[in-house]
């Protein structure tokens, strides 16, 4: 079976499945009205999510990342882990989540088979944290950092959404806490998604400030692995933690490209900011659709363009991260 792989030469070693829409957190460059339950929206299937794991392995995927929404407000998300790290080819299975369960749960998905965990930290000040994410929840969060750590697992991600006048000076609390643990911290340029101009104009900062001062200050880069995530990744020989910056604003953002995305619906996304979505989701039913899926897979693929269109003020469809998996 041929790999997944474009008109650019770019190969799809990568996906980012999303397995809900739902999210508890209001934060506010996401959802800061909260999640608005639709009764009509159906999330992938246990089975579904088994299926389409299958074909994209079966095409050379070998990492998935399970995200949302809330990935962990599933019922079933240790089974979907499961289901995912039982699947022949895949060698890696990673979530991003707001880590309101993982204190409790986190062992039984390290069980399961999961291999990474990002887990999203706006703020090292409780008071900041429930600024922006709505959520006065800081303390739970942290705890499951630890809870994860003793869990065995060796390195745990934290996403940081760097948004001036609100957690932008805390740079220096941040590399605080990272110099003796093994975290590491990736500040997340704001994107502006959907209607939030406003917000993206008085709080987006350039991820290349903080790389320069990291550069000035001793950090090294880390050269790329094949499927690793969109990050820059810096050490520094005093530091236990690592620095990862995404700058999807960065010139050569998408030439490193390995990711395609799956929405909780079964649609496919060539781009977290493309304007539409392939649907899978009939193709999704029966094991014996595997290769129908898999031609639909090579044949939406041709059509993934070179780059995103941000710097032009394109946001695609996207109203919020959250509708296909941040
Ligand atoms: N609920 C999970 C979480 O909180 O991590 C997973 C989904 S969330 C959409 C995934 C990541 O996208 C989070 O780290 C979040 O901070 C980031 N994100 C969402 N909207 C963003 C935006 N407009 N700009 C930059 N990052 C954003």
């Amino acid at each position: 079976m041929s790999e997944l792989q474009d008109a650019f030469a770019r190969k799809f070693y990568y996906l980012r499945l999303s397995v809900t829409d739902v999210c508890n957190f209001k934060c506010q460059y996401c959802l800061p009205d909260g999640y608005r339950p639709d009764g009509r929206k159906s999330f992938l299937t246990l089975d579904e999510i088994g299926r389409l794991t299958r074909a994209f392995a079966a095409m050379g995927t070998n990492k998935v990342r399970i995200t949302g929404g809330e990935p962990s407000l599933r019922k079933d998300f240790t089974q979907i882990i499961e289901t995912v790290a039982a699947t022949p080819g895949i060698r890696k299975v990673a979530t991003t989540t707001n880590g309101y369960r993982m204190a409790k749960q986190v062992a039984d998905w390290r069980r399961a088979g999961l291999s990474a965990i990002n887990v999203s930290v706006d703020s090292l000040d409780p008071r900041m944290f429930h600024q922006i994410t709505g959520e006065n929840r800081f303390h739970e969060v942290m705890a499951g950092i630890d809870a994860a750590l003793v869990a065995g697992f060796s390195q745990v991600k934290v996403n940081t959404v760097l948004m001036r006048g609100l957690n932008d000076g805390e740079l220096d609390r941040f590399l605080g806490w990272i110099k003796h643990h093994p975290i590491q911290l990736r500040f997340i340029e704001l994107m502006q998604t959907g209607e939030m101009d406003e917000l993206f104009n008085r709080h987006h900062v350039r991820g290349a400030l903080i790389k320069e001062q990291l550069l000035r200050t001793g950090w090294q880069q880390k050269v790329r692995a094949h499927n690793d995530g969109p990050a820059e990744v810096f050490w520094h020989p005093d530091y236990q933690g690592e620095i990862g910056l995404i700058m999807p604003y960065a010139k050569d953002f998408c030439a490193s490209c390995n990711r395609l995305r799956v929405s909780s619906l079964g649609k496919l996304h060539l781009c977290l900011f493309g304007d539409y979505g392939v649907d899978l989701r009939d193709l999704l039913t029966e094991d014996n659709q595997l290769a129908s899926l898999q031609a639909r897979l090579r044949e939406a693929l041709a059509d993934k363009k070179a780059s995103h269109f941000l710097h032009q003020g394109n946001t695609g469809l996207t109203p919020h991260l959250a509708s296909i998996g941040g």
